[in-house]
């Protein structure tokens, strides 16, 4: 008998990416064998995110593809949009089950029934998609699916360790609380554990990542907190780089400005997602900030660490943004001096309270908003990258590449601008290298090895999916 064939597709971010890594390592312990394309696998599983509209289409549309280009894969769709509309994805012609993250240990099985149906029971003239999932709003954490922090997610060179999942906090616009359910922590012990074992392997940087990394620990037993896992973390022999991937404001702990200002094996790169720079928006979002208390911040992480990169998330176009508003985050993400800014236009989602509120945004406005913020966003980029000319930036390798003509290596600095350098003899993915900045080209810098050598030689080259 054929060994059965799997193929992932994955939307969506970093913890969506890690609960990829652990459908795969399932699968696999259930003798599915990994298969590199969607064209010649036996199931396909869409891992899937549903933050916006535009999630969900292309979840749609995959479903299609995939159907169109290998009629015989039955198609499972997993993930944040099978949690939050289960009957809307199974009616779906194209989707053959449905498995919510409760039920994400049970998708092998799963996969394995729909494979053997197959043969023996479908009625080629009715659609009825296989349903396994259960609504997390209200389950205790302790009931929910435990975090993974051996799950690990590589971009390039760099693993992303899963540290945290799930949120409690209120936010009008935002699904995911229902989606993933109360905000949990993996045991300190176990973090460790993981990232020892990527130090061991020989990489350079680590990030942790989390749904609400600020909350990290609060319901471990004992607690623990980010910043005191931080400090455990930056304590181990071999750590080249730490990075904390998104921390929202309201938990944001300054002690980790003190920590990256004393401490350079952590970046100097903060993304703290503002959302809206109008209190009043603020207030409609239920974000239990306003624009000051972020300003603070920001100024704090500027004073410790001066040649921190501090980047942001916002949505324009909330229901009730007046051009007012508007221009108060526009003008804000100026004056607070963002370094970037990944700009989102608002999407209503079902089953968020934004949905019912008043004076929804002309789509069209919303459109104009966008495109205006990112000129913002643009120009504070190039800043950034301006402000690092003459610098000599520590700086890990990641990728050879030939974007712009001659080859070259493409570098991440610890304050996260992406660097290119020449592809010298003997330069590898995953070194520490110092980089003594050229010029800039474009939305990335050119520099060129500071003393001609890297720094380390403990490159251990690694991509892909890790299991
Ligand atoms: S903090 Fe707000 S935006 Fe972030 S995941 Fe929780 S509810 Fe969503």
């Amino acid at each position: 008998m054929s060994p059965k064939r799997y193929h992932v597709m994955t939307f969506g971010c970093r913890v969506n990416q890690s609960d990829t890594t652990a459908i795969m390592n399932d699968l696999e312990s259930h003798a599915f064998e990994r298969s590199s394309t969607h064209l010649d696998a036996d199931v396909v599983i869409l891992n899937t995110c549903t933050v916006t509209h535009r999630s969900d289409a292309d979840v749609r549309k995959a479903a299609q593809r995939i159907r169109r280009e290998n009629p015989e894969a039955k198609v499972v769709v997993a993930g944040c949009f099978a949690q939050r509309a289960p009957e809307q994805v199974a009616a779906l012609p194209t989707v053959d089950a449905v498995v919510g993250h409760a039920h994400r240990s049970q998708l092998p099985i799963i996969a394995d029934e729909i494979l053997t149906s197959t043969s023996n029971e479908e009625d080629a003239t009715a659609h009825s998609a296989r349903i396994a999932h259960t609504t997390l709003e209200g389950v205790p954490p302790e009931s929910l699916p435990a975090v993974n922090p051996h799950a690990f997610v590589f971009e390039r060179t760099r693993p992303f360790v899963k540290i945290q999942d799930g949120c409690d906090a209120p936010c009008t616009y935002c699904v995911i609380p229902s989606v993933r359910g109360a905000a949990r922590s993996a045991p300190v012990g176990e973090v460790m554990t993981a990232v020892s074992s990527l130090i061991e392997q020989g990489h350079f940087e680590v990030v942790v990542a989390g749904v609400h990394l600020g909350t990290y620990g609060a319901r471990l037993d004992p607690p623990s907190d980010l910043v005191s896992l931080v400090k455990q973390i930056l304590a181990l022999d071999g750590l080249g780089r730490l990075r904390l991937s998104c921390i929202e404001p309201m938990a944001f702990p300054l002690a980790l400005a003190d920590l990256a200002a004393e401490n350079a094996k952590l970046a100097p790169h903060f993304h703290l997602p503002l959302q809206s720079g109008s209190d009043r928006i603020l207030k409609r979002m239920v974000r239990p900030y306003r624009a000051r208390d972020y300003g603070r911040i920001v100024s704090y992480i500027r004073e410790r660490v001066p040649s921190a990169c501090i980047g942001t998330d916002i949505i324009v176009g909330f229901p009730g943004e007046t051009e007012e508003d508007f221009r108060a985050t526009a003008a804000f993400a100026e004056s607070v001096g963002l370094d970037y800014i990944h700009v989102f236009s608002y999407s209503p989602r079902e089953g968020t309270a934004a949905m019912r509120l008043p004076a929804h945004v002309d789509p069209r406005i919303v459109k104009e908003r966008s495109r205006r913020l990112h000129a913002v966003a643009e120009a504070r980029w190039a800043a950034f990258l301006d402000r690092q000319l003459d610098r000599t930036l520590p700086a890990v390798t990641l990728a050879p590449s030939s974007k712009n003509g001659a080859p070259s290596m493409l570098a991440l600095a610890d304050n996260y601008a992406p660097i290119e350098t020449e592809l010298s003899a003997g330069l590898m993915p995953n070194q520490s290298v110092a980089l003594r900045i050229t010029e800039r080209r474009g939305t990335i810098l050119a520099g060129v090895l500071a003393g001609g050598y890297p720094l380390n030689s403990r490159a251990r080259p690694s991509s892909g999916v890790a299991r």
